[in-house]
């Protein structure tokens, strides 16, 4: 089978196209913008667009309900407010592309219109569906019903999400086949107000009572398996001379191991002050569950390095701390992760990609979608 270079200077123009429109999570016209460009694309290739509930565009190509199809997942939202272009334009230099939302994950976008243009028409067995979303920057409320019903019905999920960064010695060469699980929580302490000057023994203090209980938070961490649990947040006291009455703590948690989000959960819900006039009220929800290391997964991820390998190169795996879609759809199928644009900087001002590496990864894409 001859071997597929995607055209530089088409990727970058497709990039260019979708990076101007700016589309904050939130803003469905923006985001409908976006869309509206994918579609056309979509249509070229004699795609069937779909819009499902919540603004999510559902791309079908090839899908004949015989078998099974495989699922590319991606977003169309980013993290950036409406007039950030005007503060931090798209600009590039020899290596880079530079600009709000391009490296996540306006490239993978990008690259998976790409990788599909490069099959010509000749879909996988049970096709393709492009999911793209609207809101996986803030945690996908109004998507994930969409995401898991896709994953339960698909041979294997494709996030062309960002790799790891630039940072990292792999960055150029590696795939995400584990993401950790992210916990919303927060505790509420409530005391009881007085003067401090002249009764304090009438009140309860919440900020005492949480600066207690911040080490037996963090002790619900288990480094060993890869549970983390740290205060990142205190706010408390209304003015220098009142007992304070509230506190409130925020916490960033993130599991590895399925069952670990569940223990959490218990344990940190069961947490009070030692002084028991001082109320704790939890405030705790799954954001998103771990995405585990599998047999599955690896067995996928086997196919993508036969395809590296035949592109010559050398692929290898990586398991991160960030959450994606891909934590919904791998308890429920195959899933690779990072299949997008090298880079650096995603929801920071020197987000961009490396236009020399990024070839390589649609060619990676293309490949792959051709062997499984
Ligand atoms: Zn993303």
């Amino acid at each position: 089978m001859t071997l597929f270079w995607p055209d530089p200077a088409a990727l970058e123009a497709d990039l260019l196209t979708l990076a101007a429109l700016e589309s904050p999570s939130g803003d469905a016209a923006a985001i409908g913008q976006v869309m509206a460009v994918l579609e056309g694309w979509a249509r070229e290739l004699g795609g069937e667009t779909q819009t499902l509930s919540g603004g999510t565009r559902r791309f079908a190509f090839g899908v004949d309900g015989q078998a099974s199809p495989l699922l590319i997942l991606a977003h169309a939202d980013t993290v950036w407010p409406q007039g950030t272009l005007a503060q931090m334009p798209l600009r590039k230099d020899a290596e880079r592309l530079y600009g709000p939302g391009v490296y996540d994950m306006k490239a993978g976008l990008v690259g998976g219109f790409h990788a599909l243009r490069a099959l010509g028409g000749e879909w996988p067995a049970g096709g393709v569906v492009l999911l793209v979303t609207p809101d996986e920057e803030v945690g996908s409320p109004s998507s994930r019903g969409h995401i898991e019903a896709e994953a339960h019905a698909a041979r294997a999920a494709l996030v062309p999400e960002p790799p790891v960064g630039e940072g990292s010695a792999e960055h150029a060469h590696a795939l995400k086949t584990g993401r950790k699980g992210v916990i919303d929580a927060a505790v509420t302490l409530t005391g009881r107000a007085a003067h401090a000057g002249n009764e304090p023994e009438r009140g309860s203090s919440a900020v005492a009572a949480a600066a207690e209980l911040i080490g037996r938070i963090e002790a619900v961490a288990r480094p060993e398996l890869g549970t983390t649990v740290l205060v990142t947040q205190i706010a408390g006291g209304t003015a220098s001379n009142v007992v304070p009455a509230e506190c409130r703590l925020t916490l960033d948690v993130r599991v590895s191991q399925a069952g670990e989000d569940e223990r959490v959960l218990r344990e940190l819900a069961a947490l009070t002050p030692a002084d028991s006039r001082v109320q704790a009220d939890w405030h705790l929800s799954v954001n998103r569950p771990p995405f585990p290391r599998n047999a599955e997964t690896l067995a996928l991820f086997a196919q993508a390095q036969a395809a590296a390998q035949e592109l010559g190169f050398t692929l290898t795996e990586t398991s991160v701390g960030g959450g994606s879609d891909g934590n919904f759809t791998a308890p429920l199928c195959p899933t690779l992760d990072g299949l997008g644009a090298p880079g650096d900087g995603a929801h920071a001002a020197h987000e961009h990609i490396r236009l020399d590496l990024w070839t390589e990864r649609v060619a990676l894409l293309t490949a792959l979608l051709r062997r499984l």
